[in-house]
């Protein structure tokens, strides 16, 4: 057994996310060994993947090294490593074979795509969690104007024209409003053979009504604002088939060569290793005090946990502020405990809501602060001022702030790269008649 040994009882973190990162700051200069482990090196901001996505940011501004993060704190060491499972009776986690202890655990593993049953889509329809996500969307993004640049034929630059985004959530709302945008006033003046305005960005919302979490009225103002900058909203659409070609509703079939996924979210897989009760959505149903029952010493913190609010009996909400109070709550109640040298009474976690918002565009965002539901310039002045006050560091700060002031001067996008290099099929008839077809007719070109 690889025992990290050591005379100070050891907390094993798993996950840097939102949860992880905060937990382990709590147990700064406390007589405990912390021992945080991730599968990747970096904490990512979600909230602003989309902005990744749709080549407003780039991926370095928005994340961060987990070791970077911690660096200061001299009880943590970070691990970049994927924790395989969790066997609660011998108090040991597997990572990659080796066996390591924990005095106490907690879990912030956070949570993925659900495709509800139909993993086949993902090849069509990426959804948007991670960096490497966030990144392939946008070179398929990108592609797709390059390819539609290049296309002999009406029926098929129609179709790389079209972007379907299957999910009303905020992700859904928000990847729907960047894509039209960044096609109606980002690129127009790049292109030669195609006016990138007439891209068409339908939003498919199983649901009769959009951002479900939110009030119903911010809804509706979401879809009244969406409408306005050209996003054609499919309420009630449940999509029901996905390939290469296009997107099934029901009897209609869209022909639309890019899909974007942000319709589902499941749990951490490595839930199921703990052999306890989940959810439908594979959350690990925690006791009122977060942990996992019959692990007093294991708590469940963020995505991956099923908990209930002691103030009024509601479910935390999968969003980032969720993580952070349950990451900050599972490292008091270490905290008090070493304290006082062994178990106390626990107080049941309460979630305390500050309030959800979206943004639509340029402008345009909906808030929901305690009772007052806002809307437009105000609402998006606050989603700004409150994304940026939450980056993790200065220096993400600074450049996310100078991207979007540059932005809003320029309504250029300056992060829109396509890694790699790509063979665009070039068919005929071309605009440019100093380039000939070599065979048939279609010429291959590597751009
Ligand atoms: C596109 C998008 C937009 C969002 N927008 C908002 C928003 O506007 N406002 C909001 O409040 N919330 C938003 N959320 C939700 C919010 O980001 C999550 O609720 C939050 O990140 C959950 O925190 P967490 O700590 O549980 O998990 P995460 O932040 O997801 O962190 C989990 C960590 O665990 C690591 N990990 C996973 N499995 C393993 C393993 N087996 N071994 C080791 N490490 C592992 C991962 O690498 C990751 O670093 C958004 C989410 C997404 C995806």
């Amino acid at each position: 057994m690889a025992k990290l040994n050591g005379p100070l009882p050891r907390v094993v973190i798993v996950g840097g996310g939102f949860g992880g990162i905060a937990a382990a700051k709590v147990l700064a200069g406390l007589p405990v060994d912390v021992l945080l482990l991730d599968q990747r090196n970096h904490h990512v901001f979600q909230p602003l993947l989309y902005q990744v996505a749709t080549a407003a940011l780039s991926p370095a501004d928005i994340a961060s090294p987990i070791r970077h993060i911690l660096s200061g704190q001299r009880n943590c060491r970070v691990v970049m490593a994927r924790v395989e499972g969790v066997d609660l009776a011998r108090r040991v986690i597997d990572v990659g074979g080796a066996e390591v202890e924990y005095d106490w655990l907690i879990l912030a593993a956070g949570a993925t795509h659900s495709y509800f049953g139909n993993r086949q889509w993902e090849q069509f329809a990426p959804g948007l969690k991670t960096l490497e996500d966030a990144t392939e969307i946008r070179k398929r993004l990108l592609l797709a104007f390059e390819s539609a640049e290049y296309e002999g034929s009406e029926e098929e630059r129609r179709a790389a024209l079209t972007f379907a985004v299957v999910g009303g959530g905020p992700t859904g709302v928000e990847m729907a409003g960047a894509i039209k945008e960044i096609a109606a006033h980002s690129i127009p003046a790049d292109f030669r053979n195609i006016d990138t305005g007439t891209t068409r960005v339908v939003l498919f919302q199983g649901a009769d009504r959009l951002l479900p979490g939110f009030a119903a009225d911010l809804g509706e103002r979401a879809r009244r604002d969406l409408e306005k900058i050209g996003v054609e909203v499919r309420l009630n659409a449940k999509v029901t088939d996905i390939d290469a070609r296009g997107v099934t509703v029901g009897d209609e079939f869209l022909p639309v060569r890019n899909v974007i996924w942000a319709a589902g979210v499941q749990a951490n897989p490595l839930g199921r290793s703990l052999g306890v009760p989940l959810d439908r959505s594979g959350r690990i149903v925690v006791n009122p005090d977060l942990t996992v029952p019959g692990a007093p010493n294991v708590f469940v913190a963020g995505d991956l946990a099923a908990a209930t609010s002691a103030k009024d009996g509601s479910l935390v909400p999968g969003v980032a502020q969720g993580a952070i109070q349950m990451g900050r709550y599972a490292g008091k109640v270490i905290a008090a405990e070493l304290k006082a040298g062994g178990a106390r009474p626990r107080r049941p976690f309460s979630y305390h809501d500050k309030g959800s918002m979206a943004t639509i565009g340029k402008g345009r965002a909906v808030a929901e602060v305690g009772r007052y539901h806002i809307g437009g310039l105000v609402a998006w002045l606050l989603w700004a001022l409150i994304h940026v006050a939450f980056l993790v560091n200065f220096r993400n700060k600074v450049s996310v702030l100078s991207n979007w002031a540059w932005q809003l001067l320029t309504s250029s996008r300056g992060a829109r790269l396509i890694t790699g290099v790509a063979v665009i099929s070039v068919k005929l008839p071309l605009p440019d008649d100093r380039v000939h077809a070599r065979a048939g007719d279609e010429a291959r070109r590597s751009l």
